[in-house]
Protein backbone atom coordinates (compact mmCIF):
# COMPACT_ATOMS: atom_id res chain seq x y z
CA UNK A 1 0.00 0.00 0.00
CA UNK A 2 2.81 2.32 0.54
CA UNK A 3 4.56 1.76 -2.50
CA UNK A 4 1.51 1.89 -4.58
CA UNK A 5 0.72 5.58 -2.68
CA UNK A 6 4.49 6.27 -3.48
CA UNK A 7 4.24 5.26 -6.97
CA UNK A 8 0.67 7.47 -7.63
CA UNK A 9 2.75 10.36 -5.81
CA UNK A 10 5.55 9.96 -8.41
CA UNK A 11 3.03 10.33 -11.27
CA UNK A 12 1.46 13.34 -9.85
CA UNK A 13 4.82 14.55 -9.54
CA UNK A 14 7.41 13.73 -11.77
CA UNK A 15 11.36 14.29 -11.50
CA UNK A 16 11.71 17.69 -12.84
CA UNK A 17 14.56 18.25 -15.65
CA UNK A 18 16.42 21.29 -13.75
CA UNK A 19 18.10 22.34 -16.09
CA UNK A 20 15.53 23.10 -18.98
CA UNK A 21 13.71 24.75 -16.31
CA UNK A 22 16.69 26.94 -15.24
CA UNK A 23 18.00 27.41 -18.86
CA UNK A 24 14.28 28.63 -19.98
CA UNK A 25 13.79 31.16 -17.14
CA UNK A 26 17.25 32.29 -17.65
CA UNK A 27 16.04 32.84 -21.49
CA UNK A 28 13.10 34.20 -20.01
CA UNK A 29 14.83 36.49 -17.82
CA UNK A 30 16.88 37.97 -20.47
CA UNK A 31 14.30 38.74 -22.98
CA UNK A 32 12.80 41.37 -19.89
CA UNK A 33 15.77 43.67 -21.12
CA UNK A 34 15.05 43.76 -24.46
CA UNK A 35 13.25 47.22 -24.84
CA UNK A 36 15.79 48.83 -22.26
CA UNK A 37 18.43 47.56 -25.08
CA UNK A 38 16.94 48.17 -28.11
CA UNK A 39 19.17 49.03 -31.22
CA UNK A 40 18.22 48.82 -34.78
CA UNK A 41 21.69 46.93 -35.38
CA UNK A 42 20.37 44.51 -32.73
CA UNK A 43 17.30 43.92 -34.29
CA UNK A 44 19.26 42.91 -37.70
CA UNK A 45 21.38 40.49 -36.09
CA UNK A 46 18.54 39.17 -33.90
CA UNK A 47 16.77 38.44 -37.49
CA UNK A 48 19.67 36.86 -39.11
CA UNK A 49 20.96 34.99 -36.22
CA UNK A 50 16.41 33.56 -36.40
CA UNK A 51 17.30 32.38 -39.86
CA UNK A 52 20.72 30.77 -39.38
CA UNK A 53 19.60 28.74 -36.38
CA UNK A 54 16.32 28.14 -37.47
CA UNK A 55 17.38 26.65 -40.62
CA UNK A 56 20.13 24.92 -38.72
CA UNK A 57 17.31 23.25 -37.21
CA UNK A 58 14.64 23.07 -39.97
CA UNK A 59 17.38 21.60 -42.93
CA UNK A 60 19.87 20.71 -40.49
CA UNK A 61 18.34 18.51 -37.55
CA UNK A 62 14.85 18.09 -38.83
CA UNK A 63 15.15 17.68 -42.98
CA UNK A 64 18.26 16.36 -42.62
CA UNK A 65 19.29 14.21 -39.90
CA UNK A 66 16.52 13.27 -38.58
CA UNK A 67 14.84 11.93 -42.04
CA UNK A 68 17.58 11.99 -44.71
CA UNK A 69 15.54 13.27 -47.07
CA UNK A 70 18.04 14.87 -49.00
CA UNK A 71 22.47 13.92 -49.06
CA UNK A 72 25.27 16.46 -48.67
CA UNK A 73 28.55 16.21 -48.19
CA UNK A 74 30.54 15.75 -44.20
CA UNK A 75 31.33 19.16 -44.36
CA UNK A 76 27.84 21.01 -45.28
CA UNK A 77 26.15 18.27 -42.67
CA UNK A 78 28.37 19.40 -39.78
CA UNK A 79 28.06 23.07 -40.55
CA UNK A 80 24.13 22.60 -40.63
CA UNK A 81 24.65 20.65 -37.40
CA UNK A 82 26.62 23.65 -35.90
CA UNK A 83 23.76 26.17 -36.97
CA UNK A 84 21.30 23.55 -35.07
CA UNK A 85 23.83 24.44 -31.89
CA UNK A 86 22.92 27.86 -32.05
CA UNK A 87 19.45 27.47 -31.24
CA UNK A 88 19.95 26.10 -27.98
CA UNK A 89 17.42 23.02 -28.53
CA UNK A 90 20.22 21.04 -27.52
CA UNK A 91 22.67 18.79 -29.42
CA UNK A 92 21.58 16.40 -32.64
CA UNK A 93 21.64 12.97 -30.86
CA UNK A 94 19.03 13.94 -28.51
CA UNK A 95 17.17 16.57 -30.62
CA UNK A 96 17.11 13.67 -33.55
CA UNK A 97 15.43 10.58 -31.14
CA UNK A 98 13.19 12.91 -29.58
CA UNK A 99 11.68 13.80 -33.12
CA UNK A 100 12.06 10.10 -33.81
CA UNK A 101 10.29 8.55 -31.39
CA UNK A 102 7.60 11.91 -32.06
CA UNK A 103 7.08 10.62 -35.72
CA UNK A 104 6.74 6.93 -34.19
CA UNK A 105 3.74 7.64 -31.76
CA UNK A 106 2.43 10.80 -32.93
CA UNK A 107 -0.31 12.02 -31.06
CA UNK A 108 -0.66 8.25 -29.32
CA UNK A 109 0.92 6.48 -25.96
CA UNK A 110 4.92 7.36 -26.00
CA UNK A 111 4.35 10.57 -28.10
CA UNK A 112 6.61 13.18 -26.10
CA UNK A 113 4.38 16.17 -26.94
CA UNK A 114 1.04 15.19 -28.39
CA UNK A 115 -1.97 17.93 -27.62
CA UNK A 116 -3.80 15.08 -26.19
CA UNK A 117 -2.39 15.97 -23.02
CA UNK A 118 -3.08 19.40 -23.21
CA UNK A 119 -1.74 22.36 -25.80
CA UNK A 120 0.50 23.79 -23.05
CA UNK A 121 1.90 20.51 -22.47
CA UNK A 122 2.39 20.35 -26.02
CA UNK A 123 4.13 23.42 -26.46
CA UNK A 124 6.41 24.15 -23.71
CA UNK A 125 5.58 21.87 -20.34
CA UNK A 126 6.86 18.42 -22.27
CA UNK A 127 10.55 19.91 -22.18
CA UNK A 128 10.30 20.36 -18.29
CA UNK A 129 10.16 16.79 -16.14
CA UNK A 130 13.43 14.42 -16.69
CA UNK A 131 12.39 11.76 -19.01
CA UNK A 132 14.98 9.16 -18.79
CA UNK A 133 13.51 8.13 -22.33
CA UNK A 134 13.96 10.97 -23.91
CA UNK A 135 16.76 12.77 -21.67
CA UNK A 136 19.51 9.83 -21.11
CA UNK A 137 21.71 8.51 -24.07
CA UNK A 138 21.89 5.05 -22.52
CA UNK A 139 17.70 5.24 -23.59
CA UNK A 140 17.70 7.27 -26.58
CA UNK A 141 20.19 6.53 -28.54
CA UNK A 142 18.56 3.45 -30.08
CA UNK A 143 17.06 5.46 -31.93
CA UNK A 144 19.94 7.21 -33.07
CA UNK A 145 22.46 4.81 -33.86
CA UNK A 146 23.32 6.25 -37.22
CA UNK A 147 24.37 9.40 -35.56
CA UNK A 148 25.78 7.74 -32.19
CA UNK A 149 28.45 6.10 -35.23
CA UNK A 150 29.90 9.59 -36.04
CA UNK A 151 32.38 11.03 -34.07
CA UNK A 152 32.24 14.56 -34.69
CA UNK A 153 28.10 14.14 -33.85
CA UNK A 154 28.67 12.96 -30.79
CA UNK A 155 31.42 15.54 -29.54
CA UNK A 156 28.71 18.05 -31.08
CA UNK A 157 26.50 16.67 -28.64
CA UNK A 158 28.62 16.42 -25.78
CA UNK A 159 29.65 19.63 -26.21
CA UNK A 160 26.38 21.55 -27.48
CA UNK A 161 26.46 24.42 -24.38
CA UNK A 162 29.72 25.98 -25.80
CA UNK A 163 29.21 26.94 -29.59
CA UNK A 164 26.31 29.17 -27.97
CA UNK A 165 28.91 30.76 -25.42
CA UNK A 166 31.30 31.12 -27.98
CA UNK A 167 28.67 32.95 -30.26
CA UNK A 168 27.45 35.25 -26.91
CA UNK A 169 30.86 36.18 -26.65
CA UNK A 170 31.53 36.89 -29.82
CA UNK A 171 28.93 39.23 -30.27
CA UNK A 172 29.72 40.60 -27.37
CA UNK A 173 32.93 41.76 -28.61
CA UNK A 174 31.94 42.42 -32.36
CA UNK A 175 28.80 45.00 -30.71
CA UNK A 176 31.22 46.89 -29.15
CA UNK A 177 33.27 47.08 -32.09
CA UNK A 178 30.25 48.41 -34.16
CA UNK A 179 29.35 51.03 -31.48
CA UNK A 180 29.02 49.78 -28.39
CA UNK A 181 26.18 47.60 -28.77
CA UNK A 182 27.84 44.39 -27.04
CA UNK A 183 24.90 43.85 -24.80
CA UNK A 184 22.03 44.80 -26.98
CA UNK A 185 23.90 42.33 -29.34
CA UNK A 186 23.60 39.76 -26.78
CA UNK A 187 20.45 40.32 -25.61
CA UNK A 188 18.76 40.59 -28.47
CA UNK A 189 21.20 37.68 -31.07
CA UNK A 190 21.24 35.42 -28.02
CA UNK A 191 17.97 35.66 -25.73
CA UNK A 192 15.41 37.09 -27.47
CA UNK A 193 16.18 34.98 -30.65
CA UNK A 194 16.09 32.34 -28.30
CA UNK A 195 13.16 32.68 -26.92
CA UNK A 196 11.57 33.55 -30.40
CA UNK A 197 12.64 30.63 -32.28
CA UNK A 198 11.53 28.00 -29.01
CA UNK A 199 8.41 29.23 -29.43
CA UNK A 200 7.97 29.09 -32.98
CA UNK A 201 9.69 25.59 -32.74
CA UNK A 202 7.07 24.62 -29.88
CA UNK A 203 4.50 25.69 -31.92
CA UNK A 204 4.96 22.60 -34.56
CA UNK A 205 4.38 20.32 -32.06
CA UNK A 206 0.88 21.89 -30.09
CA UNK A 207 -1.03 24.81 -33.21
CA UNK A 208 0.04 22.24 -35.81
CA UNK A 209 -1.23 19.32 -34.07
CA UNK A 210 -4.36 21.58 -33.54
CA UNK A 211 -5.42 24.07 -36.07
CA UNK A 212 -5.66 24.40 -39.61
CA UNK A 213 -6.71 22.16 -42.58
CA UNK A 214 -5.60 18.48 -42.94
CA UNK A 215 -5.01 18.23 -46.77
CA UNK A 216 -4.02 13.67 -46.09
CA UNK A 217 -6.05 11.42 -43.95
CA UNK A 218 -2.59 10.52 -41.48
CA UNK A 219 -3.10 8.42 -38.29
CA UNK A 220 -2.38 11.35 -36.19
CA UNK A 221 -4.13 14.55 -35.56
CA UNK A 222 -1.29 16.59 -37.79
CA UNK A 223 -2.28 19.91 -39.70
CA UNK A 224 -1.52 22.45 -42.10
CA UNK A 225 -1.23 26.18 -40.56
CA UNK A 226 0.26 29.19 -42.50
CA UNK A 227 1.43 31.07 -40.03
CA UNK A 228 3.49 28.79 -38.18
CA UNK A 229 4.61 27.67 -41.54
CA UNK A 230 5.93 31.76 -41.88
CA UNK A 231 7.23 31.50 -38.27
CA UNK A 232 9.19 28.22 -38.82
CA UNK A 233 10.88 28.60 -42.47
CA UNK A 234 8.41 26.05 -43.94
CA UNK A 235 7.64 23.52 -40.78
CA UNK A 236 4.31 24.30 -40.31
CA UNK A 237 3.04 22.48 -43.47
CA UNK A 238 3.01 19.60 -40.76
CA UNK A 239 -0.01 17.02 -42.01
CA UNK A 240 2.39 16.92 -45.34
CA UNK A 241 5.43 16.47 -43.45
CA UNK A 242 3.64 13.72 -40.93
CA UNK A 243 2.26 12.04 -44.67
CA UNK A 244 5.56 11.99 -46.38
CA UNK A 245 7.97 12.50 -43.66
CA UNK A 246 10.98 11.29 -45.88
CA UNK A 247 10.37 14.15 -48.37
CA UNK A 248 12.37 17.39 -48.13
CA UNK A 249 9.87 19.79 -49.46
CA UNK A 250 6.75 20.06 -46.86
CA UNK A 251 5.31 22.66 -48.63
CA UNK A 252 3.33 20.62 -51.29
CA UNK A 253 0.88 23.60 -52.98
CA UNK A 254 2.32 26.04 -54.77
CA UNK A 255 1.46 28.82 -52.16
CA UNK A 256 2.38 26.77 -49.25
CA UNK A 257 5.64 28.54 -49.03
CA UNK A 258 8.49 26.55 -47.66
CA UNK A 259 11.59 28.37 -47.29
CA UNK A 260 13.66 25.79 -46.17
CA UNK A 261 12.60 23.57 -49.06
CA UNK A 262 13.93 26.62 -51.09
CA UNK A 263 17.45 26.83 -49.33
CA UNK A 264 17.46 22.59 -49.99
CA UNK A 265 16.75 23.35 -53.86
CA UNK A 266 19.36 26.08 -53.87
CA UNK A 267 22.12 23.97 -52.23
CA UNK A 268 20.85 21.09 -54.97
CA UNK A 269 21.76 23.79 -57.84
CA UNK A 270 25.10 24.68 -56.38
CA UNK A 271 25.34 20.48 -56.68
CA UNK A 272 25.82 20.56 -52.52
CA UNK A 273 23.14 18.41 -52.57
CA UNK A 274 21.79 15.37 -53.96
CA UNK A 275 19.16 12.45 -54.03
CA UNK A 276 16.17 15.22 -53.00
CA UNK A 277 13.41 13.20 -51.57
CA UNK A 278 9.75 14.84 -53.00
CA UNK A 279 6.91 12.86 -53.05
CA UNK A 280 6.60 13.30 -56.92
CA UNK A 281 2.97 12.15 -58.56
CA UNK A 282 1.49 9.82 -56.09
CA UNK A 283 1.46 12.78 -54.02
CA UNK A 284 -2.34 13.50 -55.57
CA UNK A 285 -4.87 13.39 -52.88
CA UNK A 286 -6.77 10.88 -54.45
CA UNK A 287 -3.99 8.66 -55.06
CA UNK A 288 -3.12 9.08 -50.84
CA UNK A 289 -6.25 7.81 -49.19
CA UNK A 290 -4.70 6.73 -45.78
CA UNK A 291 -0.65 5.02 -46.45
CA UNK A 292 2.23 6.26 -44.80
CA UNK A 293 3.45 8.23 -47.43
CA UNK A 294 6.80 8.31 -46.70
CA UNK A 295 7.17 5.10 -48.84
CA UNK A 296 6.03 6.81 -51.54
CA UNK A 297 8.54 9.34 -52.09
CA UNK A 298 10.65 9.55 -55.25
CA UNK A 299 14.50 10.32 -55.39
CA UNK A 300 15.25 12.82 -57.88
CA UNK A 301 18.92 13.67 -59.13
CA UNK A 302 19.89 17.29 -58.11
CA UNK A 303 19.70 18.43 -61.40
CA UNK A 304 16.38 17.52 -60.87
CA UNK A 305 14.78 18.56 -58.29
CA UNK A 306 11.91 21.20 -58.54
CA UNK A 307 10.66 19.35 -61.69
CA UNK A 308 8.15 17.22 -60.60
ZN1 LIG B 1 4.06 16.13 -35.57
ZN1 LIG C 1 9.75 15.11 -38.83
Amino acid sequence: MKSRSHAQRARRWPKLNWAHILWFSFIQAGVVLAPLTFCWSALVVCIILYLLAGLGVTMGYHRLLTHRSFQTSRVVEYLLSVLGLLANQGGPLQWVAVHRVHHQHSDAEGDPHSPGNGVWWAHLLWWMPHVPALDEPRHYRRYVTDLSRDPVHRALQRYHILVPLALAGLLYGLGELWAGVGLSWVIWGIFVRTALLYHATWLVNSATHLWGYRTYQTRDRSTNLWWVALLTLGEGWHNNHHAFPRSARHGLRWWELDLTYGFIRFLSLVSLARHVHVPGKVLRPALVPSRRAGEACTVLPGSMVGNE
